[in-house]
């Protein structure tokens, strides 16, 4: 007899005989009935599996306790009690695995996010966890429906890389040479001609450069992987390892690329209203009461295009007492950027034309000298959700900009070469997958959005 799975059987007709497989989360007994609530993860609803005591062992039911993996076979039939339209009359159960009750650490009380992190092994069995990483794949499954439906190549651009694209540092070194003894050049530094690759080598912090020379061949790309960020950054904003899509589209300028963006999230967002509502209503219940409707109101919104410098002089007559000064020139820091969303807008805000000294050098240069076009999405909660610009087309302005930041030439011969052969306007942006989960789940902590979360000091699992 083959399995159903529980999301198929709470939608069939009572009367059949079915298998069902799963793992127990409550196990309660009247009299001579014992009620099972079995979650197998494809919902967060349970399918409850009634018991008639007398027709089981003893020592079979002393078995099935929170945790313990059953299969039940036995027919479906019209539930009598509330919550629920079928239950499972149990014919036979056969226990998988069992959970110890004195030692198996997820018990029915709820327990805190920071407790279940140290047991990321076992928290995808939880409503929340199940609930968060059903929506990941869903928004995973979104983003290359989107891209797809528009004709965009998926790109798959490398995760050990050379270059630095940002120019900013804060890699993890990728290397097989021997911690103890690094074989050393005569002026004492590392000699990474010994090296796997012969060169020195990182995890990529974006497929951004790669990206560009598809779009320069492809028109439109995107690539959607893991990125990595040696930052010390311990907020609940920033992980070691996350997700990034990156669009990447041949003639776009700055404002089609705004376009995208917006038409972009709010597709994903609308598709997690549509699709997940199960999942949706708990977390709305259980960590969020304003989940569903932020929701709502952000698809529903058009979100306000602002400059800078625009952005700079309401933050400067706001009045408000930030942590970091504001002035012309500055990183907009999260308070900031949550001050001009959440208190002055009310709505999410895409940021452009950001000083060219605060942003990388790739990013195209506007006639003022002062600025360049950049784009930043930002969003209620979460501040900065997406970072992107038009591309400098010009061969001459991105030599001077990179001989300006004293960067090294050599490495990005490649990139360089796709202005000099048949370069074009074009323009791309990442948006972070986790920072998208943070607010289509309304968790807090982006720890809580991946399924093994990378931070400093914690890699385990
Ligand atoms: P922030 O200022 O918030 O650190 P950033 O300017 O470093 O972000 P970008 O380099 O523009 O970000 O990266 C593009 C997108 O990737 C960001 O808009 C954000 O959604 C996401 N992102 C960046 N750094 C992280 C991180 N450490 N953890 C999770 N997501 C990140
Ligand atoms: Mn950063």
């Amino acid at each position: 007899m083959k399995r159903t799975k529980v999301i198929n059987l709470l939608q069939q007709r009572p009367g059949d005989e079915v298998l069902v497989k799963g793992w127990v989360r409550t196990k309660r007994g009247i009299k001579n009935v014992t009620f099972i609530a079995l979650n197998d993860g494809s919902t967060i609803n349970n399918i409850q599996i009634v018991c008639d005591t007398a027709v089981f062992d003893e020592s079979l039911l002393k078995q099935i306790t929170t945790g313990a993996c059953i299969a039940v076979k036995g027919e479906l039939a019209a539930s009598l009690g509330s919550g629920q339209a079928v239950e499972i009359q149990a014919r036979d159960i056969e226990v998988l695995g069992t959970a110890d009750p004195d030692i198996y650490p997820l018990q029915k009380k709820g327990h805190s996010m920071e407790f279940l992190r140290e047991i990321a092994h076992l928290r995808p069995r939880t409503n929340t966890f199940g609930a968060v990483l059903r929506i990941r794949h869903a928004m995973a499954f979104a983003i290359h429906k989107f891209f797809n439906d528009k004709g965009f190549v998926y790109l798959h651009t490398p995760i050990i890389t050379s270059s630095d694209c940002e120019g900013a540092g804060e890699m993890f070194h990728v290397t097989t040479l021997p911690l103890e003894n690094v074989p050393k050049n005569e002026d004492g530094s590392v000699n990474f001609e010994e090296d796997f690759f012969g060169r020195q080598t990182s995890l990529t912090v974006s497929g951004q450069l790669e990206g560009e020379l598809g779009a320069m061949a492809l028109g439109d790309i995107y690539t959607f992987g893991p990125t990595f960020r040696a930052e010390n950054s311990n907020t609940p904003r920033h992980l070691a390892e996350f997700w990034m899509i990156e669009p990447e589209m041949a003639f776009y300028e700055i404002e089609d690329n705004m376009d995208l963006a917006e038409e972009f999230i709010k597709y994903l967002i609308r598709y997690a209203l549509d699709n997940c509502k199960d999942d949706l209503n708990f977390l709305n219940n259980m960590i969020d009461k304003e989940l569903i409707s932020r929701l709502e109101s952000v698809v529903n919104t058009k979100f306000v295009r602002l400059s800078y410098t625009e952005g700079i002089d309401i933050l400067l007559k706001s009045g408000a007492n930030f942590e970091f000064p504001v002035g012309w020139g500055i990183d907009l820091q999260s308070e900031h950027e949550r001050y001009l969303v959440e208190k002055h807008f009310k709505k999410p805000v895409i940021l452009t034309n950001y000083p060219k000294e605060i942003k990388a050098f790739y990013m195209k240069q506007n006639e003022d000298g002062k600025t360049v076009r950049a784009m930043d999405v930002l969003f209620p909660k979460i501040g900065e959700i997406i970072g992107g610009s038009q591309r400098e087309e010009s061969l001459e302005k991105l030599e001077q900009r990179i001989a300006e930041l004293g960067m090294d030439h050599s490495n990005l011969w490649w990139y360089i070469d796709t202005r000099r052969f048949g370069t074009a306007p074009h323009s791309g942006f990442g948006l972070g997958f986790e920072r998208l989960l943070l607010f289509v789940t309304g968790m807090a902590n982006i720890r809580d959005v991946i399924p093994f979360p990378r931070t400093p000091k914690n890699a385990e699992f």
